[in-house]
């Protein structure tokens, strides 16, 4: 009772905003306002191969599907969302956009995962951020998909400096022998789903589906919140 009051005070003294246009939220609002919501600029979500994000890995490396939610570009206000969740500590924004892609995605990309393997940080950069940007999407899909998170499937070997401050070339250059596969688990024969926040060159991407190479007759299909457009 006294949280709730508590709560009733701080939405008259700083009512919640919308972190996409900054417009005041109404009562059936959280984070994001549903104008942001139905205006999202959503990259092409058909179940198809040949969209922009799958297009980036064709004579590079093999996935049966690949999938990016919304187009991203420098300057749009929709940054704030990935900000939130990546700097800001805001993992309930994970689950809050896992569970956007979830159902609205075609549920046939979902239905055939077996399980799904959030990217890793290092553990170097795990320790700074205290969590996984990537592991909160996969909880909100799994809000709507009940998909067993390998969240320790593939383990970053190398501490990488942020992608922010580095060129393309060098980004898609540096990454072999980034990721191994935890022997821990047995992937033979099945299907998994790479999950990250932000797919940009598609050289973290690469790096993982590399180091899961060695499994037999496994299928890797990946998905990401955005697909830079910059
Ligand atoms: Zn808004």
């Amino acid at each position: 009772m006294k949280i709730r009051i508590i709560n009733s005070l701080l939405d008259v003294l700083y009512p919640p905003i919308c972190k996409v246009c900054n417009a005041a939220l109404f009562d059936n609002e959280v984070d994001i306002c549903l104008k942001c919501i139905k205006d999202m600029p959503l990259a092409r979500l058909e179940y198809a191969n040949d969209n922009d994000a799958d297009r980036l890995f064709w004579g590079i490396v093999e996935f049966e599907k690949v999938l990016s939610f919304m187009n991203y570009s420098k300057g749009s206000p929709y940054t704030h969302l990935l900000l939130s969740l990546k700097y800001r500590g805001d993992k309930k924004m994970g689950l809050k956009l896992g569970r956007l892609m979830a159902k609205q995605l075609p549920k046939v990309f979902f239905e055939r995962i077996d399980y799904i393997i959030p990217v890793p940080l290092h553990s170097s950069k795990l320790k700074i951020r205290g969590y996984n940007q990537a592991e909160w999407l996969a909880k909100g899909i799994q809000m709507v998909y009940p998909i067993p998170i390998l969240g320790d499937a593939l383990i970053k070997t190398q501490a990488t400096p942020s992608q922010t401050t580095r060129g393309v070339l060098e980004r898609r250059s540096s990454t072999p022998h980034l990721f191994t596969c935890n022997p821990l688990y047995e992937l033979a024969g099945k299907h998994v789903l790479l999950l990250d926040d932000v797919l940009t060159t598609g050289a973290t991407l690469i790096a993982c589906r590399e180091a899961l190479l060695g499994v037999e007759h496994l299928r890797v299909s990946a998905l990401t919140f955005a697909i830079s457009k910059s």
